[in-house]
């Protein structure tokens, strides 16, 4: 449907499928890629400095949510559309940059975690191509997970990352989003020493709390989230927000049942990860 705003890409010919470029971004001057994996640069004219000159000390996650890699890279790279994000993974494993990791690229928009709200300017963005849950939303191939981990691994290292703070667009922004989404498989990652991860709990019987509940069980688990890093607020109340909240839990930590009631299994998870963490997240 972008085919008519789409240029040619500029690159190997013997490359297996050529880059869609998109036209405006022809004239943009590129740069030398921060990670040595990555195969492409795909400059983006959508960033602006980081906030107060902070440096990023976390990774969020993506997935483009888009039919097709030509359409989701067009988004990210086009003057006016005020998105973009530092890395692109595509299905093949090819890893494109289009913002520098010192620049604050726009990719989380109203998000918050562990008290700080410009996510932006602390974090490093990237898309993971997936057409997602409104279009089919088919598993992540092992090369893409692959080529995940190997770029999270570089910029762990380069940027002393923590591995609670390797963390989902739903995890910063509950109430809006839903990717990368349960399908996306935190348990390699951590098997390959990026992020934060605990065996989930086994589902069983037992007390629930969900959507209308109140109390002291309902604050504590409150409390318990907000304490991970979660931007909500405890009340004892459980309503919207704290459902939200407790479905992207679900997503990252517990993806067996995701339906943001908090079972047995979801509490002792949430639990085990607070015991386990490696450091007190940052404020
Ligand atoms: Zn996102």
């Amino acid at each position: 449907m972008l085919a008519g705003s789409l240029a040619v890409a500029r690159q190997d010919p013997k490359r297996r499928r050529a880059l869609p470029i998109p036209k405006s971004v022809a004239e943009m001057k590129e740069f030398v890629p921060d990670s040595s994996i990555v195969s492409d640069v795909i400059p983006s004219p959508n960033f602006g400095e980081r906030s107060k000159g902070r440096t990023p000390d976390m990774i969020v996650l993506h997935y483009t949510g888009m039919p097709d890699v030509e359409g989701a890279l067009a988004r990210l790279c086009q003057a006016g559309t005020e998105v973009s994000a530092h890395y692109v993974v595509l299905e093949d494993g090819r890893v494109v940059q289009c913002v520098q990791e010192s620049k604050r690229a726009w990719h989380a928009g109203l998000s918050s975690w562990a008290g700080e709200e410009d996510i932006n300017s602390c974090s490093i963005g990237i898309e993971i191509v997936n057409r997602g849950h409104d279009w089919g939303y088919p598993d992540f191939p092992l090369r893409q997970v692959a080529a995940v981990i190997a770029l999270c691994r570089g910029i762990i290292i380069r940027r002393n990352v923590a591995p609670h703070r390797i963390l989902a667009h739903s995890d910063v922004a509950p109430e809006r989003k839903q990717d990368p989404g349960e399908k996306f498989p935190w348990r390699a990652l951590w098997d390959s020493g990026v992020g934060h991860w605990v065996p989930p709990a086994p589902i069983s019987r037992g007390e629930v709390m969900k959507l209308g509940a109140d109390g002291p069980e309902v604050l504590a688990l409150q409390n318990s989230l907000a304490q991970y890093g979660y931007g909500l607020t405890p009340s004892g109340q459980y309503d919207q927000a704290t459902a939200a909240v407790v479905t992207a839990f679900q997503r990252h930590f517990r993806p067996q049942k995701v339906d943001g009631i908090a079972d047995t299994s979801t509490v002792a998870t949430l639990q085990a990860l607070l015991a386990g963490r490696p450091t007190a997240a940052k404020a």
